[in-house]
């Protein structure tokens, strides 16, 4: 990496990882959870980290989120030491929204959380919503929406935060096909517009590869990094179903696949 790249992961939603690793517990029944990794992310970057179950992908999202300290190395989030809250918006596999509060409710709590003031709440609730293809529907009660909606409820909130890093875990894994898909393509939308800088957790090769501008193969545990893989499939003005259907795109969901696949073995 040059210094020019290595200055720019120290900007807004840069990310530099030096020797990471973690352990969970201590002494004989202590698990060596991940690392050592070394990893720079410059701003804007989509990056997608894969492996198989159990490698160690959520340990990582969780030390960037600024969750948990890492048992060694140091983390970087745009020049700092990430705090919980502050430094990225996350959504999980399960979406978490707040049931008593309707869809717009859920928005407009994180935006005030966010600090954003009352009186600019309810256009930014419907600006968000409408990114994620929700529009019209802030009346609606969580519990009356399908759970494809409600992940995009929780991206919204996440979006909401303003923070210049999105951690995703997994967010689509709970969901049908059909509705995995539409998110998918909506989730590429949304990231090359937003300009943010985008980690996302899947241990699908298919998911990897049609939305990272970046694929990091994962080892078996404790993970450490087996592939980083730069992508170079069109990231706008392209149809999502074109480029699912696109021989680079193939090509590339076979590589990733075989590197998932030797990485859990190795
Ligand atoms: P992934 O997200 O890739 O499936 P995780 O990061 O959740 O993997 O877990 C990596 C390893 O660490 C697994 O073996 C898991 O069982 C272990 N692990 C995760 N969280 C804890 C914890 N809180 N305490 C002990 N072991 C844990
Ligand atoms: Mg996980």
């Amino acid at each position: 990496m040059s210094e020019l790249d290595a200055a720019r992961t120290r900007t807004a939603g840069g990310i530099r990882l030096h020797r990471v690793s973690h352990r969970y517990g201590r002494g004989p029944a202590a698990v060596n959870a991940l690392g050592p990794v070394d990893l720079e992310v410059p701003p804007g970057e989509f990056l997608v980290l894969v492996g198989a179950s159990g490698c160690g992908k959520s340990t990582l999202l969780r030390l960037i989120a600024g969750f948990e300290a890492a048992t060694e190395g140091s983390i970087e989030v745009s020049g700092a030491t990430p705090r919980p809250g502050d430094t990225a918006g996350v959504v999980f596999q399960q979406p978490r929204l707040f049931p008593w509060q309707t869809v717009g409710g859920n928005v407009e709590l994180a935006l005030k959380y966010a600090g954003v003031p009352r009186e600019h709440r309810a256009r930014r609730r419907e600006e968000l919503l409408t990114r994620v293809g929700l529009e019209g529907t802030a009346a609606r009660r969580i519990w009356e929406i399908s759970g494809g909606q409600q992940q995009r409820v929780a991206i919204a909130r996440a979006l909401a935060a303003e923070t210049s890093l999105l951690l995703l875990d997994e967010p689509f894994a709970a969901l049908d096909a059909l509705t995995r898909e539409r998110l998918q393509d909506d989730l590429r939308r949304v990231s090359v517009a937003s300009g943010r800088t985008s980690v996302f957790v899947t241990h699908s090769a298919d998911e990897a590869a049609f939305l990272g501008s970046r694929i990091v193969v994962l080892t078996r545990r404790p993970g450490r990094v087996a592939l980083d893989l730069p992508v170079e499939l069109p990231r706008a003005g392209v149809d999502p179903d074109d480029l699912r259907a696109s021989k680079e795109f193939l090509d590339l969901r076979r590589e990733v696949g075989r590197a998932v696949k030797s990485a859990a073995a190795a």
